[in-house]
């Protein structure tokens, strides 16, 4: 049983499930979005400030144009198994994003405003949206938001902006602050970090059973990882097992009973269930709930993540 394994310190890094593969799309996302400039109006007004070394002030703009890149849904192929065609074409689609609420251009702007000059050697690369700021139709300025920097496309100032942000699995300040603006993403973003806990486990897991030469009992596998995680990684939060929409001490993730170490590649190892915890069995649990549109998560012994849209869908796969 786990609760007598000693666990050793592996001193392996973690791969972080947050931002992994983040930097290969963003190059991508750059080649993408360049083409994305719309008709920018030569007499726009207030753009970033190169005299002063201040970012625009855009609290005078009436709207906002966002189109973000593909790895706003995807980070690499393997996300492809979450989302549908239609529904990476429905975000990535040349149409932008409108933001016309007041109340949100003005918070946007107010964070605009707030950040730090950077050098120009400092400048990320690929943007993750691209967003245009018009004053009725006159557009005031164009910004590229990547990671935690904007950058001023007219004169390609960076600004960065610090803060200990995150938003759906989204660490840095300015994704953190672009996404909520456009909730229609909101479901795949979602979806996205539900996959990213799964593919973490996946990760916990397998190092687990490479490491102790035994399988985790399925009755006790949310503690198994937690001692596991403490062991290797003291110090370092937890985070994977609690569902995004889901509160601390739940968790909407089951273990089938049927998966070993050496079971096939395609056989469901974890998947998603109602809240609880130490949560085992078979199909009978999966909950197509957790998600609108709805669906549900599986993670398959191989580290693959898919997203089960129907019952149909979950009798094909394998469970013993
Ligand atoms: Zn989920």
């Amino acid at each position: 049983m786990l609760a007598e394994i000693s666990y050793g310190r592996c001193g392996r890094r973690r791969p972080d499930a947050d931002v992994g593969g983040l930097m290969i799309a963003m190059l991508m996302c750059l080649v993408v979005l360049s083409g994305c400039g719309g008709s920018q109006d030569p007499n726009a007004a207030a753009t970033a400030n190169s005299a002063t070394g201040l970012p625009p002030d855009l609290h005078s703009c009436t709207r906002l144009d966002i189109r973000y890149g593909p790895e706003v849904m995807l980070n690499s192929g393997d996300d492809k198994s979450l989302f549908s065609p239609e529904e990476i074409a429905s975000v990535t689609r040349s149409e932008p994003v409108l933001v016309e609420d007041p109340e949100k251009i003005g918070a946007f702007a107010g964070f605009v405003a707030s950040g730090t000059l950077i050098s120009p050697k400092m400048l990320p690369y690929g943007p993750t949206a691209r967003i245009s700021c018009f004053r009725n139709e006159a557009l005031v300025a164009s910004l590229s938001a990547v990671h935690d920097v904007v950058i001023i496309l007219d004169d390609n100032q960076g600004f960065r902006y610090s803060g200990s942000y995150s938003y759906l699995g989204w660490r840095g300040a300015v994704m953190a602050e672009v996404l909520p603006l456009t909730p229609q993403l909101h479901a795949f973003q979602m979806r996205r970090a539900c996959a990213h806990n799964l593919w973490s486990l996946n990760w916990n897991i397998k190092d687990c059973w490479e490491r102790e030469k035994t399988d985790i009992p399925p009755a006790e596998w949310c503690d198994a990882l937690i001692r596991y995680q403490a062991g290797v990684s003291p110090g370092i939060e937890f985070r994977a097992l609690v569902h995004p929409a889901g509160k601390e001490g739940e968790c909407h993730y089951a273990m089938n009973v049927n998966c070993r170490a050496d079971s096939p590649a395609d056989m469901v190892l974890l998947f998603e269930t109602k809240a609880g915890w130490n949560q085992h069995g078979g199909p009978g649990l999966f909950t197509f709930d957790n998600h609108d549109p709805r669906g549900g998560l599986v993670l398959l012994n191989d580290g693959t993540v898919k997203f089960i849209r129907t019952e149909e869908d979950l009798k094909q796969l394998r469970w013993e």
